[in-house]
């Protein structure tokens, strides 16, 4: 690198399978600039990268940033990545990227060093460094979405683990013999809990004769319903809608008192759409680790919504480039 002082900005790109978010980021974490795109599909081109790697130039030229002040661009992918070579393992989303090495394809437009992530990863280093986790060294993230995803921080660094399964927190069994997973595994936390899980209680409860206002919103219908749809019905009363908010609680409880014992963490941050249900899903994950963790005495308080929102994984993203000088 020519001139390092001069070099003070990163640019983070969460890759999702339909849009992909880029920003400018500050040290500090204060955000400069951001763009969203939708996602270029191709069979079997990395057209993906091609479009971040452009986004990124278009974005500093937005923001009047010159490339010699460009520290870095990190990139967060949905799915699992080899970090050190650069390499995107799988993208289930984005299967035109399975294999390739994100790193070479954007180092061709890109004049600064390139850094991947996992999209979980890259959420918990966001909470870590500038959210909800900014006081503390050692968290656990869930990301609450279709699937379950997290992470684990110990010492102020997010760990993956020498085989890079650390903190997949979705696969956490919580009810042996449960729902099938996506793993190939029954009962995993992300069956029972993730948007089908959710949405199959409360089409069950309805089916064994309970009334509801989701059944006018979206019938017994699998694809109408939604974890938002159940937890804005919960905030409205709802029994049906309450039931599966705490049942989802229960579980999400259970899974947490194993990472209480697991990690020691100082703080458990719960990020996602159906995190931002507040107490209708708070509530009975508190009331779960208060009665199951006795041995750690953890404070549920200490449970918290992450801060972030849906820019997490962006940040996070930026964040790979500032860790990576230190
Ligand atoms: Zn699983």
């Amino acid at each position: 690198m020519a001139n390092g002082k001069k070099r003070t900005v990163a640019v983070g790109v969460d890759l999702g399978g339909t849009t992909f978010s880029v920003g400018l980021v500050a040290p500090g974490g204060e955000l400069i600039a951001e763009q969203s795109h939708d996602t270029p599909r191709s069979d079997d081109e990395p057209l993906a990268l091609a479009a971040a790697a452009s986004a990124v130039g278009g974005l500093m030229e937005q923001a009047a940033i010159k490339p010699d002040q460009l520290l870095g661009v990190g990139l967060g992918i949905p799915g699992p990545v080899d970090p050190a070579a650069g390499i995107i393992r799988r993208a289930p989303n984005l299967p035109e990227l399975d294999g390739v090495n994100a790193v070479e394809a954007m180092a061709e437009e890109i004049d600064a060093p390139v850094h991947i992530a996992n999209d979980a990863y890259c959420a918990t280093l966001a909470e870590l460094r500038w959210g909800a986790g900014r006081d503390v060294e050692n968290l656990v993230m869930f990301t609450l979405g279709t699937g379950v995803g997290g992470g684990i921080a110990l010492d102020n660094e997010v760990r993956r683990g020498p085989h890079g399964i650390m903190g997949e927190v979705g696969h956490i069994i919580v009810e042996p013999g449960g729902r099938r997973c996506g793993c190939g595994n029954h009962g995993c936390l992300e069956a029972m809990v993730g948007r089908d899980g959710m949405v199959d209680r409360a089409i069950r409860l309805m089916e064994q004769g309970r009334t509801s206002v989701l059944s006018e919103r979206g019938g017994r219908r699998h694809e109408k319903l939604s974890p938002k749809m159940i937890a804005d019905a919960a905030h409205e009363g709802d029994q049906v809608a309450l039931e599966v908010m705490a049942t989802s609680g229960h579980y999400l409880g259970v899974a947490l008192c194993s990472c209480i014992v697991l990690a020691d963490p100082d703080l458990i941050v719960l990020g996602g759409g159906i995190a931002a249900a507040g107490d209708v899903l708070f509530e009975p994950i508190r009331r779960t680790v208060r009665h199951r963790s006795l041995i750690s005495g953890f404070d549920v308080d200490r449970i918290v919504p992450a801060e972030l929102g849906n820019q997490a994984g962006m940040f996070g993203a930026a964040a790979l480039v500032f860790d990576a000088i230190q």
